[in-house]
């Protein structure tokens, strides 16, 4: 069996969302392969007792039980290749029925889930994708630099730059004082030249790619001539400032980044909630419940800077007009606009799809952050006085200009 492992785009789960329907059901598998997860993966186990769970639910149906087994089956087939050794996380959509087998390899690690559904469940690629960052990172010391580019768990080496600097002389002698102050003079002309060139290469690379922030790795001091050479608009897009040594025992490049990664993420979550809560009290700027995002999102009222922020799924059913599209945060048998008929679909996977087809963020957020009393979701809407650039913001989907 051919496995083709890919790391999966906003596009492949519009891809996967439009051939949601079909015949039979539809296994959505994620399985945390990575190595923290425990020397013996867990989701083997994980898998079992789901599968011998939702299996009970389909005890009247054994021609259901053998759909079940037989996409469990190439599920499992998948997930023990070799060639997803190296993913942290594994996602698999089987489908036996409408011939479909997908399966991708995460750069993060997702929670062991087995769903089994009229349609794929993508929240958690939904929810990964939504925090997935690239960042332009610059390392360096006086005269050597490294540009790569990075999205946690994959780090590429862009640029490569160097600059002859004179060494400083142990000299002695009546003229070593002159000479000092000389070499002296030299070494800060070099130095120069070369934190000019480094800038020069941040500016070319950074339209390359679309990044969501610089990240900066070195002595602190030597840090902060980098920033002074950088032009505004650049040096309001630094992230972070870490120290790394250029040589030396020192944690991976790859682990450094997913560390600075995990702790802007914190940081950006604190600051969205903090937003919400003022806007909550204040009543104002915010859509609150579900179907509030919804039309929100659909009139166009999040803009540039906003976002939907949610719980993590509940499990919620929507409806969605099988006629005109529009989406509804209950269950109804007929659109109220078109009466054509609605099929049901997870309310929490429709509204991210919803969003990101709009170009709008969404900010996944943890359980009991008080938005549990606003059924789960709420949306913040585009008002002028907004929060400096510095602050992250998410890559996908893409963001209107
Ligand atoms: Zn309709």
């Amino acid at each position: 069996m051919a496995i083709t492992v890919v790391t999966p785009t906003l596009n492949d789960v519009q891809w996967l969302a439009d051939h949601e329907t079909g015949e039979g059901m539809v296994v959505s598998c994620y399985a945390d392969t990575s190595v923290a997860s425990g020397v013996r993966p867990l989701w083997r186990e994980h898998l079992k007792n789901e599968v011998k769970r939702i299996g009970e639910t389909l005890a009247d149906s054994p021609a259901a039980r053998a759909e079940l087994q037989r996409n469990v089956a190439a599920i499992e087939a998948v997930l023990s290749s070799r060639r997803l050794a190296r993913a942290r996380g594994v996602a698999v959509f089987a489908a036996s029925q409408r011939n479909l087998l997908r399966t991708y390899a995460l750069a993060s690690q997702a929670p062991n889930r087995l769903v089994v559904n009229e349609e794929p469940y993508l929240v958690p690629l939904l929810e990964l994708l939504h925090r997935q960052r690239r960042y332009l990172v610059v390392h360096t010391n006086t005269h050597r630099g490294r540009l790569y580019t990075a999205i946690p768990g994959a780090v590429r080496l862009i640029e490569e730059i160097s600059e002859e600097v004179p060494k400083r002389h142990r000299a002695a002698g009546e003229r070593w004082g002159k000479q000092q102050a000389t070499i002296a003079r030299h070494r800060e002309h070099h130095i120069l030249h070369y934190f000019k060139e480094l800038a020069g290469e941040i500016a070319r690379a950074w339209p390359d790619e679309r990044y969501d922030g610089i990240v900066l790795l070195g002595e602190h001091e030597v840090l902060q001539q980098v920033r002074t050479h950088l032009p505004a608009h650049l040096a309001r897009r630094i992230v972070r400032e870490a120290p790394y040594a250029w040589v030396g025992r020192q944690a991976s490049l790859e682990s450094k980044i997913n560390a600075i990664h995990e702790d802007a993420l914190r940081e950006h979550d604190r600051e969205v909630l903090e937003d919400v809560k003022r806007r909550l009290m204040e009543q104002h700027h915010i859509a609150i419940g579900p179907q509030a995002v919804i039309d929100a999102i659909v009139y166009d009222e999040v803009g540039y800077r906003g976002s939907v922020v949610m719980e993590p799924d509940r499990g919620d059913v929507a409806s969605r007009c099988t006629g005109c599209g529009s989406l509804f945060a209950q269950v109804l048998a007929q659109c109220p606009s078109c009466h054509g008929p609605c099929e049901k679909t997870n309310l929490w996977q429709a509204i991210a799809l919803l969003a990101a087809g709009h170009h709008v963020s969404v900010d996944f957020v943890g359980a009991g952050q008080g938005l549990e009393k606003h059924g789960g979701a709420v949306a913040v809407l585009a008002r002028e006085e907004v929060a400096p650039e510095a602050v992250l913001t998410a890559s996908l989907p893409e963001r209107r200009a």
